[in-house]
């Protein structure tokens, strides 16, 4: 296995990240997430959740051009505890049902490539599929 190039993964998360962003402007009203929200946050969705946070941030969408909400923002998206984080700004019990809904999702699908998977501990607690834990076990190992 090749190294990994971190340069083309950077570029395809962040022509992503445009993508969904561009799709929901209600959810992301803003022009560049990082000046945005500051340095300490981030929008680091996880490959294999991609899925998952397009299909809230669409459902978002919907919701909030019916029900807008004053100051309504995605101010932050990572991965803890192998499960899906979604912070947002003032919102709604329907929004905040929406984001259960989609973390709880988060601990059923691989994380790097978005196939079913399973919450795995041991170092550190990430959810992945057969196929990638096998994978990283390599990488540790210095095998690839
Ligand atoms: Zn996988």
């Amino acid at each position: 296995m090749s190294k990994r190039d971190w340069e083309a993964d950077w570029a395809e998360a962040d022509a992503w990240r445009a993508a969904v962003k561009e799709k929901c402007p209600l959810v992301y009203p803003y022009s560049d997430f990082q000046e945005f929200v500051g340095v300490r946050y981030g929008f680091d969705c996880p490959k294999g959740w991609r899925g998952i946070v397009e299909e809230l941030s669409v459902q978002l969408q919907k919701y909030l051009e019916e029900n807008p909400i004053e100051g309504f923002c995605c101010e932050q998206v990572k991965e803890k505890f192998g499960g899906l984080r979604y912070y947002v700004g003032p919102a709604d019990e329907t929004i905040w049902d929406m984001i259960n809904v989609a973390e709880s999702k988060s601990y059923k699908i691989c994380q790097d490539c978005g196939a079913p998977g399973e919450t795995r501990s041991g170092g550190w607690t990430r959810t992945v599929c057969d196929e990638c834990s096998a994978e990283r076990e390599e990488e540790k190992l210095g095998l690839c």
